[in-house]
C-alpha cells in the first residue's frame, strides 16, 4: 500500500507542491508512495500545476488504515481525520510544531524557512536524488508563493537560493515574471463566491483552549476588494456562528504595499489591540489596517496567541 502524503485543509500551492515532490522523493527512496489532498485546489495552484503539466492529486480526508507523510502542518485541527487511526512516518514542515503527536519513531524535517518547498529542495540533494523539471518548477512557484516573492519576513536566505536552484532545473529564465503571473490569478477574485474566498486559505487554531479561525487573501491592489468587503465581513460572521469559533479573523493582505487589513468577528475585538497594538480603525469596530503584517504564520499566530494566553 502507498505512503499517503498529505498536506494542510484548505490546500495552497505549497502544500500541494510538496506533497507531489515528496511523493516523488520517497518513491525514488525505495517506498512506494502517491501525493494527496484534503480539498479542492484553488486557482493559484490550478494556474501552477497545469503550466507545468500536473493534474490535481486525488482527494483524501480520512487517515485510517493508511500509512502518511505530513508536509506543510503538523497541527490536529488542519490535518486529516483520524490521523491516530493512521501511521505518521514522517513529517516535512517549515510551521511551528503543532499538536501532533506518534507512538512511533519517525522521520522529521522540520526547518524555519519560507516554504516546505525550500526544505524538500535540500533533501533531494541529501538523498543525491536529481529533481525531476516539472517538479522543480511547481517547487519554485510553491516558494515564490509563500514567501510572497522574498517580500514576507518568513522568507530566508535559504529560500531565495532555492529558488535560484530550481529556476534552473526547470528552466524558468525569468521567475519574477512567473511570481507576477501567479499573483495575478490569486488576485482574481471575480465571480468567486464569498465562501470559496473565505476558505481559500483558511486555518483553524486552538489557542487557549478557544477556537480562532484566521483565513487570508493576497492581492496586487487591496481596491480590488473594495466591492466585496463587506459580503466578506458578513461572512465570516457566519462562519464563526456555524462553527462555534471565538474569532474569525481575515487578511486581506496586499502584497505590493506590503500590508494587511484585517477583517474581525470576535466575541471579544479587543483582543486585536491586544495582539498587535493598534486599534480598529473604523466605526463599526470590524476592520485594521495593520502595516507591514503579510506573514500569518510568523506575525499573526503568535501575537494572537500571546493576546489569548
Ligand atoms: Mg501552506
Ligand atoms: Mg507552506
Ligand atoms: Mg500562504
Amino acid at each position: 500500500m502507498a505512503i499517503c502524503v498529505v498536506g494542510h485543509k484548505n490546500p495552497d500551492t505549497d502544500t500541494v507542491a510538496s506533497a507531489i515532490a515528496v511523493a516523488d522523493l520517497y518513491t525514488k527512496r525505495g517506498m512506494q508512495a502517491k501525493p494527496v489532498i484534503q480539498g479542492e485546489i484553488a486557482p493559484e495552484t490550478k494556474f501552477v500545476l497545469d503550466k507545468f503539466g500536473f493534474t490535481s492529486p486525488e482527494i483524501l480526508t480520512d487517515a485510517a488504515g493508511q500509512k502518511i507523510v505530513l508536509v506543510d502542518h503538523t497541527d490536529l485541527s488542519q490535518s486529516l481525520a483520524n490521523l491516530d487511526k493512521g501511521e505518521i512516518v514522517g513529517v516535512v514542515d517549515h510551521h511551528k510544531l503543532g499538536d501532533v503527536t506518534t507512538p512511533n519513531p519517525l522521520e522529521m524535517w522540520v526547518w524555519p524557512v519560507g516554504c516546505s518547498c525550500t526544505v524538500i529542495e535540500a533533501m533531494y540533494k541529501f538523498y543525491g536524488i536529481e529533481i525531476p523539471k516539472n517538479i522543480a518548477g511547481i517547487m519554485l512557484c510553491a516558494i515564490l508563493s509563500d514567501t510572497v516573492m522574498f517580500k514576507s519576513p518568513t522568507c530566508t536566505d535559504a529560500d531565495k537560493k532555492a529558488v535560484e536552484s530550481l529556476a534552473k532545473v526547470a528552466g524558468v529564465d525569468d521567475y519574477q515574471t512567473l511570481g507576477m503571473e501567479m499573483f495575478k490569478v490569486k488576485s482574481a477574485v471575480e465571480g468567486a463566491p464569498i465562501r470559496e474566498l473565505v476558505f481559500r486559505d483558511y486555518k483553524d487554531f486552538n489557542m487557549s483552549g478557544k477556537k480562532v479561525g484566521i483565513g487570508q487573501l493576497e492581492v496586487i491592489d487591496l481596491s480590488m476588494l473594495d466591492k466585496i468587503k463587506d459580503a466578506l465581513f458578513e461572512d465570516i460572521q457566519k462562519v464563526k456562528a456555524e462553527k462555534g469559533n471565538h474569532s474569525v479573523f481575515l487578511l486581506l493582505t496586499d502584497i505590493m504595499k506590503e500590508g494587511s487589513e484585517m477583517l474581525i468577528a470576535s466575541d471579544d475585538p479587543s483582543v486585536v489591540e491586544k495582539a498587535f497594538g493598534v486599534a480598529p480603525d473604523d466605526q463599526r469596530l470590524h476592520r485594521v489596517w495593520l502595516p507591514g503584517v503579510m506573514s500569518r504564520k510568523k506575525q499573526v499566530v503568535p501575537n494572537f496567541e500571546k493576546a489569548f494566553a
